[in-house]
C-alpha cells in the first residue's frame, strides 16, 4: 500500500504496549512518520458523585510507570511518546495543526466516557482529519462472536461455551520493527510526577500482594515468571482463591486493565505452555477467567449506561440506604465483620484486593449493609491498582443481585473466613495495627 506523505498520531488510551497492537501497526505501516500521545487527562483525577478521587495515588504511580516503560519502549521503534498532564480535546487540535497531521489512530471504546472524550476532540477538529479505531482489548474479536451484540447469552456460560465452540482467537499481531528513520518531530514533553497529578511520593507497602511496577516490560516479566519460571500457571486453579502473597494468582489484571499486556498474549502463551509442559484444569482456568473479562465487555457494550444504574442491567428494584457513617466503617475497616475488614485495610493501603475478597466485601456492602452498590464500585474505582470500567462494574452488579447473576445471592462472610483464611493468617496480618 501507498504510504501517505504525512504524519499520523496513534492516540494511547488503554492500549498501553507495542506487542500485539493493532492501532500502533496499522499507523506504523499507513504513514511516513509516527508520534504517539498519551494525556493524564485531569478528568481521571477529578473527585467523583460519591466524593472519591476518581483515580487515587495506587493507579496513578502505576500509570506513571506504565508510559514511562511505553515511552522507552516506542523510542526503540523510533516513535516519539508526547506526554501531556492536559485533557486530550485541549491538546489534540494543536498537535494535529502543528504536526499537519491527517490521521488519528486509537482503540475502540464504547463506554460513556471514553466516547464524550472522543467526541469532544472530533468535534474540535477539521472534517478531513480521519480516524481509524480498532477494537484490541478483547481475547474474542467482536467480529468474531457468533451472535449480535443484542443477543449477547444473559448467562456467562452460555456465551463461553458457545465462543468456545466456534470463536478462533486472532492470531497476535507482529509489530514492524522498520518504523521509517527520518524522524523530524522533536519531543520535550516529559511524564508528569506523583506530585503533578496531586499526589504525595510513596513507597509500596511491604505486605503487597502486588510487588510489582506498570509497564509492559514488567508484565511481560511477570507472565514469564508465573508461567516459564516457576510453571505457577500449572496450580492455578487449586491457588486462586488465596488471600497471601504474589503467586495465588496471575495478577495480570493491572496490565491488562491499562492494556500493557494483551489478552491474546497471555492465551497465547498458556497455549505455548501447554505445548512445552503440559495441559490441566489450572491452564484451562486461566483462559476461562479471560473469557469472564471479554463477557464483561460485551456486557457493557449491549447494555451501555445501564450498567452505572442502581437497578444494573436486570432493573431489579431493593430498596438501598445511604448511609456515609456505614460507609465509612465499610472503608476503614471497621465493620463487625474481621474478614471484611482485614480485605478493606489491604485495599486502602496497597490498592489491591484477591478476588475472594472482593466477591466478599462487595456482597457485605450491597446484601448485608444494604448500601448502594455503586458508592461501593466507585469506591473501588478510586482505588484499585486493576480499575477496568467492564470488569469492575459487571462484578459489582453481579454481587449486588443486578446483574448476570438471576440468583440473588449473600455470602456468609463467616464461613468464608474459616474455609479461606482459617489459620487467620490474613487477618492477622491486616488487622495487626488496629488491635494493637
Ligand atoms: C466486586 C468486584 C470488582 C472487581 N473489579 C475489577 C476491576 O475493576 N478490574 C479487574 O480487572 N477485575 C475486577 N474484578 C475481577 C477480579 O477480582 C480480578 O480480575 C482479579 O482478582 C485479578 O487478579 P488476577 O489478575 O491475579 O486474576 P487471575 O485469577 O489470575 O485471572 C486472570 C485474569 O482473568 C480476568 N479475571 C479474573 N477474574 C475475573 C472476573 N471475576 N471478572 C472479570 N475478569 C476476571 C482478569 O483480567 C485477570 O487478570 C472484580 C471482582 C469483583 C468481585
Amino acid at each position: 500500500m501507498q504510504k501517505e506523505q504525512n504524519t499520523s498520531l496513534i492516540w494511547f488510551t488503554n492500549n498501553l504496549r507495542t506487542h500485539d497492537n493493532s492501532t500502533l501497526t496499522k499507523a506504523i505501516a499507513n504513514s511516513n512518520q509516527v508520534m504517539g500521545l498519551y494525556c493524564f487527562n485531569p478528568n481521571h483525577f477529578k473527585t467523583d458523585d460519591f466524593g472519591f478521587k476518581k483515580t487515587e495515588k495506587f493507579r496513578a504511580k502505576f500509570l506513571i510507570e506504565t508510559i514511562t516503560d511505553l515511552k522507552q519502549k516506542l523510542s526503540q521503534l523510533n516513535i516519539p511518546l508526547f506526554v501531556y498532564n492536559k485533557k486530550p480535546e485541549d491538546i489534540i487540535p494543536q498537535l494535529v495543526t502543528k504536526n499537519n497531521i491527517n490521521n488519528i489512530y486509537l482503540q475502540d471504546e464504547w463506554t460513556y466516557e471514553e466516547v464524550e472524550t472522543f467526541n469532544k476532540v472530533k468535534r474540535q477538529l477539521p472534517k478531513h482529519i480521519k480516524f481509524t479505531t480498532s477494537y484490541n482489548q478483547f481475547l474474542f474479536h467482536p467480529e468474531d462472536i457468533p451472535f449480535t451484540i443484542n443477543q449477547l447469552p444473559k448467562i456467562f456460560t452460555e456465551f463461553r461455551k458457545t465462543c468456545e465452540k466456534s470463536v478462533r482467537v486472532r492470531p497476535e499481531i507482529i509489530t514492524p520493527t522498520n518504523q521509517a528513520k527520518n524522524l523530524l518531530i522533536k519531543n520535550e514533553t516529559i511524564v508528569p510526577t506523583l506530585s503533578d497529578l496531586g499526589f504525595e511520593d510513596f513507597e509500596q507497602h511491604t505486605n503487597t500482594a502486588f510487588p510489582f511496577k506498570g509497564g509492559e516490560t514488567e508484565a511481560l516479566n511477570r507472565l514469564q515468571d508465573y508461567f516459564f519460571n516457576t510453571k505457577k500457571l500449572g496450580f492455578y486453579k487449586k491457588t486462586r482463591n488465596g488471600l497471601l502473597g504474589k503467586d495465588f494468582s496471575s495478577k495480570f489484571s493491572p496490565w491488562l486493565a491499562n492494556g500493557s499486556i494483551s489478552a491474546k498474549h497471555v492465551y497465547y502463551k498458556v497455549k505455548q505452555f501447554e505445548n512445552l509442559y503440559f495441559k490441566n484444569d489450572s491452564t484451562y482456568w486461566l483462559v476461562f477467567e479471560l473469557i469472564w473479562r471479554d463477557y464483561f465487555k460485551y456486557v457493557s457494550m449491549k447494555f451501555g449506561n445501564q450498567i452505572f444504574k442502581i437497578d444494573g442491567i436486570l432493573n431489579n428494584k431493593y430498596t438501598w440506604i445511604n448511609n456515609q457513617e456505614e460507609i465509612n466503617n465499610w472503608i476503614n475497616g471497621k465493620t463487625p465483620e474481621p474478614f471484611v475488614n482485614a480485605n478493606m485495610i489491604e485495599l486502602k493501603k496497597t490498592g489491591w484486593m484477591s478476588n475472594r475478597g472482593r466477591q466478599n466485601v462487595a456482597s457485605y456492602f450491597a446484601k448485608s449493609m444494604n448500601l448502594d452498590w455503586r458508592i461501593g464500585a466507585a469506591y473501588f474505582e478510586s482505588l484499585l491498582l486493576d480499575y477496568d470500567v467492564h470488569s469492575n462494574y459487571g462484578n459489582w452488579m453481579y454481587v449486588a443481585g443486578v446483574g448476570n447473576d438471576p440468583r440473588d445471592r449473600k455470602f456468609n462472610v463467616k464461613l468464608q473466613a474459616e474455609r479461606y483464611d482459617s489459620n487467620g493468617k490474613y487477618q492477622r496480618l491486616w488487622l495487626q495495627d488496629t488491635l494493637f
